[in-house]
């Protein structure tokens, strides 16, 4: 199994995983001809995909789905509460498929496991997939850690972990007071400290990748991120990747 990002941050998001021939696009924040041009960058094409996974209805992963799945004829998953929230972009997505947030579903070679999470989205999911064998997680728009979510996502090999803003850099910055407060609140995105919170609750033990994702271009910068998570893991600040709104992350095998 293994995983790639086209992308991640305010303005894009989508997220590769592969075992044998399955190939699962997590959200997608991106044009058509963005998303194309980025999947050629990591030796894919849409006809690739076997099926588009949608965590929530906020245009930074959803933009777009329905465009992808309508030209590629690709089937899309989500939950009930998301499909209706984005009836509008999905309209005449052919293959629209609904999951229960609580119950693991399969996908060829993938099983998938939703986990529920607290963010300012009508029934937002985030995921943990494995091939029988690892786990490789993603846990981004997350505004609070559940003790729900500590013990999904224990013992993954591979995560994708929000540390979207540095408090400090939020609390200073230019941002009028009511998105502060919508960022930074319950519902809204992980801090530098929650994020490492929630990594020294997990056991660590088969970690073999760890990727900060969602950073804000404003309110973080890669070093601070890098300092919690390393101090949380106990670890070399370089062993902190980061998948970035450009360029994303190249493939990282789980194995
Ligand atoms: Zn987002
Ligand atoms: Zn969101």
């Amino acid at each position: 199994m293994r995983f790639a990002s086209l992308g991640s941050g305010s303005k894009g998001n989508a997220t590769l995983v592969q075992a044998s021939d399955t190939l699962l696009l997590i959200d997608n924040g991106f044009s058509l001809k963005e998303t194309c041009k980025r999947l050629a960058s990591f030796d894919k094409n849409p006809e690739d995909i076997t099926a588009i996974l949608v965590t929530h209805e906020h245009g930074d992963h959803i933009a777009g789905v329905g465009r992808l799945a309508r030209k590629y004829n690709i089937p899309v998953w989500l939950t009930e509460g998301t499909r209706k929230a984005a009836e509008k972009t999905l309209i005449n997505v052919s293959d629209l498929n609904t999951f229960n947030n609580h119950e693991a579903f399969e996908i060829d070679a993938l099983e998938v496991q939703p986990v529920t999470v607290p963010h300012d989205a009508r029934e937002p999911s985030q995921f943990i997939f494995s091939n029988g064998v690892q786990r490789m997680g993603i846990l981004t728009d997350v505004g609070s850690i559940t003790p729900h979510i500590i013990s999904q996502y224990d013992q993954c090999d591979a995560l994708i972990l929000e540390s979207n803003h540095d408090d400090e850099m939020l609390a200073q910055s230019v941002y009028p007071q009511h998105l502060k407060q919508r960022i930074s609140g319950r519902l809204g995105h992980l801090a530098n400290q929650q994020a490492a919170d929630l990594l020294s609750k997990l056991n660590t033990n088969k970690l073999k990748h760890i990727i900060a994702a969602h950073l804000s271009e404003q309110n973080n910068c890669a070093a601070r991120v890098r300092k919690s998570l390393a101090t949380a893991l106990s670890c070399e600040e370089s062993w902190i990747e980061i998948a970035d709104q450009e360029n994303g992350l190249a493939w990282r095998d789980c194995s």
